[in-house]
């Protein structure tokens, strides 16, 4: 390794922090990754990944690890949740390779999750270490001290914090206090293809929209399973910060209760439920909240967002593509580490906080009741295509 090289530090394990490391050693730096967790897991069950995600994956030679493992969704459909009808769609397939360069795919965290993983784990210079919780950084003029909290300490040139929603790095790098309830409860269900009635072994993502909630439904392992996510407004329980199936069964049956009767065939077939409290940030407002000096942070420990976009892994799998061509470019001798880092936060600050921005947007405009309601269903059937297509989005950024 030549003395351009830089060292990162990367606390956490899961979708972010694996996709910053493969993105810095195909950069040429060297990695040590530190994660809680005793072993790698991803809770949840499934995610969807834009066109703006796949396109990333795939220039990572991982698109054939996502092909055999992934769905690919022929459109997006939304409909009332009280009647069912179909209200709007929007073909993906071919037609969104055609529009953006690369297929709209859905796929298990855990599938994600485990083609990143062993892609990190085919470079030299990634060193995983799990049960490694970290506790705090020190940072000088020269590197990062890493401090873990069984008292282990790992030097490096710059720590990345992608430790998630509850993050330790930019608790002590911004002391801004931590996310907060959205007031919104995510309940989540796999059901197998095969314990599906008809209406619901489309391929396709379904959103049925009724007031203060909606459903969303899709295929993931290759179409094996529907990954179904029903989101309602509601006062979380405190303390919430991850599943929890008690009552949620429950829940989900009088939550949709007055829905059509293809929700009431979905809660009945769904064999468990895991709950979800929502928490996010504002969006972002300046670069300096995603890096300064040596310090950066990635995914959601720099930009949490609500799921009603459905883009956090995506824009965590962006972040790490953004750092990979900072300190690609720092290789070349172009800047330092943190003219490196201040690269990589300039050149994603703002699309992040659009998200995070159109997430909030998008989840009221799901939920509207009465005339509101009314209004949107009717603009959904006037233009929904256009309303459902965001190129800007999904095209990604222009590299
Ligand atoms: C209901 C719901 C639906 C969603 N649907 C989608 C979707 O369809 N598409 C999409 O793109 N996104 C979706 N998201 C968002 C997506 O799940 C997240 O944005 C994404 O997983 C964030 O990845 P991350 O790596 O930044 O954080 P995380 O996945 O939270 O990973 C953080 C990791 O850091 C570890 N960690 C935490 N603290 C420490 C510490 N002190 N030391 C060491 N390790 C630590 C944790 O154990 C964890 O492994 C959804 C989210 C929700 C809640």
């Amino acid at each position: 390794m030549g003395p351009m090289t830089a060292h990162l530090l990367i606390a956490g394990g899961g979708i972010g922090a694996l996709a910053a490391a493969l993105a810095a050693c195909r950069a040429g730096c060297s990695v040590q990754l530190f994660e809680q967790a005793a072993a790698f897991s991803e809770v949840g069950a499934g995610l969807q990944l834009g066109p703006n995600a796949t396109r990333i994956l795939q220039a990572w030679g991982l698109g054939p690890a996502l092909d055999a493992v992934a769905a690919f969704p022929e459109r997006i459909v939304a409909r009332s949740s009280t009647s069912g009808r179909e209200l709007a769609c929007l073909p993906l397939g071919q037609q969104a390779v055609q529009r953006y360069g690369a297929p709209y795919a859905t796929a298990h965290r855990r599938d994600l999750h485990a083609i990143l993983l062993q892609a990190v784990r085919a470079q030299t210079g990634a060193q995983l270490h799990l049960g490694s919780a970290v506790a705090g950084f020190q940072e000088s003029m020269h590197g990062v001290r890493l401090q873990l909290k069984d008292g282990r300490q790992a030097d490096g040139d710059a720590l990345i914090g992608a430790d998630g929603l509850w993050s330790r790095v930019r608790e002590q790098a911004l002391a801004d206090g931590r996310a907060q309830p959205t007031g919104h409860l995510a309940y989540r269900a796999l059901i197998a293809r095969a314990d599906l009635p008809a209406a619901l072994r489309a391929h396709e993502v379904s959103v049925w929209l009724g007031a203060r909630q909606h459903v969303v439904a899709y295929p993931v392992r290759g179409g094996e399973w529907l990954n179904v996510v029903v989101i309602v407004q509601g006062a979380a329980s405190q303390g919430l910060t991850g599943w929890d199936d008690v009552g949620a069964a429950a829940d989900v049956r009088q939550a949709l209760a007055n829905c059509c009767s293809t929700l009431q065939d979905l809660a009945q077939a769904a064999p468990s439920w895991g709950r979800w409290s929502l928490a996010d940030r504002a969006p972002m407002a300046g670069a300096a909240q995603m890096a300064a000096g040596r310090i950066a942070l990635l995914g959601d420990a720099a930009h949490p967002m609500r799921p009603f976009l459905a883009q956090g892994a995506a824009m965590a799998i962006e972040d790490a593509a953004e750092l990979g061509a900072a300190l690609a470019a720092q290789r070349a001798g172009q800047a330092d580490i943190p003219a490196a880092l201040a690269r990589y936060a300039g050149q994603r600050w703002q699309r992040a906080a659009r998200v995070q921005a159109r997430s909030r947007r998008n989840g009221q405009i799901f939920h509207l009741s009465g005339p509101m309601q009314w209004a949107r269903n009717a603009a959904l059937g006037l233009m929904g295509h256009r309303l459902m297509d965001l190129p800007w989005l999904y095209r990604g950024t222009a590299r």
